[in-house]
């Protein structure tokens, strides 16, 4: 156990420590009065520093701040960067494409190339481009109801998908509720939101068989509560209970991309009828893709040719812009390979074998989970089996605590949870260095 009078000392160290380490982030933050609260985007207030750390630039797995200090990023923009920053294939292309337009609004014959390559990693026939994980989730959304015509949809209890409406949808001792931080919400979207816990497959059954749920948008882990994995048989009991009931099946592999080349689903099955990626996938340009199967496709199109000309509620002008898909042709053709998911399991191996030689060592009750390059350090006994018990385990002082620790000493986590990423250029040292830090952190919290 790391008392609470330990957390309180070394965050408030740790900020001192950064503000003596980082002048021109504070100065930075001082004169950027015309963005809102100082950030062009609210979410980089959620760093655990006392003002966010200011990129100057980012290679590899290694971010530059303004301050001129170095960090090995194990954040690596949450995901978006996942496969190293500026892998210099991309680059060269997104010059190049630069000085060949951006947006046209018709389709290319690199986007032909890029659909061939998507079914090849993912396995589904048929694809579509948006511009954000979240779009492509609200987009799936509307087809799988539009097709079904079934108004609802099932989501697990502490699932995150995006800015997605529908998706806010929580248990609170047992009962749906509304997610109590959104902004302006004012639909109640329990009415056609049925949210259960992950791995509970009587509440699976039990919703299902009312014949009203259009579809299931799941993780097949879930990774943005804590990580939370599915239990033996729990994903191919959800796979047969759609079958069984006439429910389509969504995966969002956004994050699981990180379980091997393919996806989750594609490595350690079963196959959903829907997918959807974003993030990672453009190497940082922003974009998504929704996939699906033949027979989804085939009552798209039917939907299609029924409804009347007109708005469809999905997508946006920029979806499938030239500069998205020069920059998902390259990541797939040369930088998403089996040899870089290679290197990203060897390098996630000696982070998780590292850390739990530091969490034993420290005699702690933690523990780490894994879901192939993406790693987390959970500081509670028992690995959760929902989004309730993960949510349940979290300790966010303490998580402050230990991610300032490490900003401190050049080592970037994400700021939500304690989620740290591989990626193939990620190096052995760095590793062992994040590795270092954490047991020092240890220390310092035990002191
Ligand atoms: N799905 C999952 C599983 C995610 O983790 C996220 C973002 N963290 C999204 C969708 C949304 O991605 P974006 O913010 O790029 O729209």
């Amino acid at each position: 156990m790391i008392a609470d009078a330990a957390i309180a000392r070394v965050a408030a160290r740790e900020a001192e420590r950064f503000r003596a380490d980082n002048p021109r982030a504070f100065a930075h933050q001082a004169a950027a009065t015309g963005w809102f609260q100082s950030v062009p985007f609210h979410w980089m207030k959620d760093w655990p520093s006392p003002v966010p750390i200011v990129a100057a630039s980012a290679k590899d797995a290694t971010l530059t701040s303004i301050d001129g200090r170095t960090y090995d990023d194990f954040c690596l923009g949450d995901t978006a960067s996942l496969f190293g920053h500026s892998p210099p294939a991309l680059a060269a292309a997104l010059a190049k494409q630069a000085f060949e337009g951006l947006s046209y609004m018709l389709p290319t014959d690199r986007g032909a190339a890029l659909s061939a390559k998507l079914s090849a990693m993912f396995g589904f026939p048929h694809w579509q481009v948006t511009t954000t994980a979240s779009e492509a989730n609200r987009a799936v959304i509307r087809w799988c109801r539009g097709i079904s015509g079934r108004p609802k949809i099932l989501t697990f209890n502490g699932a995150y998908h995006g800015a997605v409406d529908d998706a806010f949808v929580d248990l609170k001792d047992g009962a749906p509720v509304m997610r109590a931080s959104l902004i302006g919400q004012v639909h109640d979207l329990r009415g056609t939101t049925t949210v259960i816990e992950f791995n509970d497959a009587g509440a699976l059954a039990a919703a299902l068989r009312g014949g009203d749920i259009a579809c299931v948008l799941a993780e097949p882990v879930m990774t943005n509560v804590g990580m939370v994995q599915d239990a033996p048989g729990f994903l191919e009991t959800l796979r047969s209970l759609c079958n069984e009931t006439g429910t389509l099946l969504v995966f969002d592999e956004t994050h699981s991309i990180s379980s091997g080349y393919g996806g989750h689903a594609r490595t350690h099955g079963p196959m959903a009828d829907l997918m959807v990626v974003g993030k990672s996938i453009g190497g940082g340009v922003p974009c998504a893709v929704y996939g699906f199967s033949a027979a989804v496709a085939e009552r798209m199109a039917a939907l299609n040719r029924r409804r009347p000309p007109g708005h469809s509620g999905i997508g946006t002008t920029l979806s499938a812009n030239a500069l998205a898909i020069t920059a998902m042709d390259v990541m797939l053709g040369e930088v998403i390979t089996p040899t870089a998911y290679d290197a990203m399991l060897r390098g996630a191996a000696r982070l998780v074998t590292g850390l739990e030689r530091e969490i034993a060592a420290a005699s702690l009750d933690w523990h780490v989970t894994q879901v192939g390059a993406r790693v987390e350090f959970l500081t509670c006994p028992v690995p959760p089996r929902s989004g309730g018990e993960a949510k349940a385990a979290m300790h966010p002082a303490l998580e402050a605590a230990i991610h300032i620790f490490l900003a401190n000493r050049g080592i970037l986590l994400a700021p939500f949870h304690n989620m740290m990423l591989v990626s193939p250029v990620t190096g052995d040292d760095q590793i062992d260095r994040l590795v270092g830090g954490f047991a020092d952190c240890i220390k310092a919290l035990k002191e």
